[in-house]
């Protein structure tokens, strides 16, 4: 398939990749690893007119900090995540997001950065121009949305599908962004604006240089799942990434971090479920209890064929698995 035009810059620097952006505002675009860029050129979702490699900028390796935190270049491969023992052993959780991205193939070429700054995805957005039905939708300055033909001109309800970003909330990590102005931090979460139009909460000259993951809290337990009808190669139906932390008994929840990704356009945080979580006993009653609430609290998209009472079945039953994971970890345990 025979791509359209644009220029092409290989910077050997952040420094110069910002110094690039700003100067061609909105109409540039960064190439990491190219593995969701280059798919959405090809059906057009993006048509920038300069790719700014990040190709020619060799990445630290994961570095712990003073303050037990571990430091993650965004330029990383995912491979090379995954295979930190570092990060296998700060964060376990983490590691297992990472894995659940895509193929071998695709976090080998993917990279962190990249994984966040994602596009979101609907069965309609991810169709070559020539194969959608007869015009291009609001999100490419149409005026229709096919799959919720109901929606106003402002709403889209693409879906963000990031395996790694709910983790990442969950674990209280944060976001170093570079930009012309110096480098500044953001929680993970104020990554994300929960618009499908508009996902990531980004500037235009804006590079996510790094995350950085805090220390898990004591007595603290980890749960992850994500949900795909064919299991590897897939993007998700829905990702569930949890922390409980136990008060010293290690049977009592002080505190509940619970993640959902996938199910709307950005990782929503389940409040619902944290309330009912937090101060209570760590037992199956609880969990399921929560796990119902939530499922139903979050309002699931319908996305990609999977019905919205399909989702939410599918994140009550995973939801609970989950949080009785993280649950047996807070509570001693080694988990599943
Ligand atoms: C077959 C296939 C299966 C996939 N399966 C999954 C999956 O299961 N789960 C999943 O999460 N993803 C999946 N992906 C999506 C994608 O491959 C990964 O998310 C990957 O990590 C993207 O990283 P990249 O470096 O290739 O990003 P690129 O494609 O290079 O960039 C993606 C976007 O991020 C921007 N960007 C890149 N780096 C930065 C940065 N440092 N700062 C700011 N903006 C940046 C780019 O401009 C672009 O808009 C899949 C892709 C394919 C092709
Ligand atoms: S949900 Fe968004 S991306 Fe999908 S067709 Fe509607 S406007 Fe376009």
């Amino acid at each position: 398939m025979i791509l359209f035009d644009f220029e092409y810059e290989r910077p050997n620097t952040l420094e110069e990749a910002v110094a690039l952006l700003d100067r061609a505002g909105d109409d540039a675009r960064l190439l990491a690893g190219g593995t969701d860029l280059l798919p959405n050129m090809r059906v057009e979702i993006t048509t920038p007119g300069l790719l700014v490699s990040l190709g020619g900028i060799e990445p630290k390796p994961p570095e712990p900090l003073a303050d037990g935190s571990i430091r993650l270049d965004a330029l990383s491969h995912l491979a090379d995540l995954e295979r930190s023992s570092l990060v296998q052993d700060a964060h376990p959780m983490l590691a297992e997001s990472i894995r659940a991205v895509g193929s071998n193939q695709t976090r080998e070429m993917g990279t962190l950065g990249g994984n966040l700054c994602q596009e979101a995805r609907c069965l309609y957005l991810n169709q070559k121009h020539d194969y959608q039905f007869a015009a291009p939708c609001y999100k490419r300055g149409g005026d229709c949305c096919y799959p919720f033909p109901n929606n106003a001109s402002d709403i889209c309800w693409a879906v963000y599908a990031s395996d790694i970003a709910p983790a990442l909330i969950a674990l209280r990590a944060e976001i170093e962004i570079l930009s012309s102005t110096g480098v500044h931090r953001i929680d993970a979460s104020a990554l994300f604006t929960g618009d499908g139009m508009r996902p990531l909460s980004l500037g235009p000259a804006e590079i996510v240089r790094a995350v950085v993951v805090p220390p898990a809290p004591p007595r603290s337990g980890w749960g992850y799942h994500k949900s795909t009808v064919r299991g590897g190669l897939e993007y998700a139906m829905a990702i569930m990434a949890v922390v409980l932390e136990a008060d010293k008994d290690r049977k009592t929840c002080t505190d509940a971090r619970i993640i959902l990704g996938a199910v709307r356009q950005g990782p929503v945080r389940s409040q619902v479920a944290e309330e009912a979580l937090a101060g209570g006993p760590l037992d199956a009653a609880t969990i399921a209890k929560a796990a119902k609430d939530a499922s139903r609290a979050v309002r699931p998209f319908p996305h990609h064929g999977y019905s919205v009472m399909h989702m939410i079945e599918t994140i009550r039953v995973y939801l609970q698995r989950t949080l009785g994971a993280a649950a047996e970890r807070a509570s001693g345990g080694s988990g599943p």
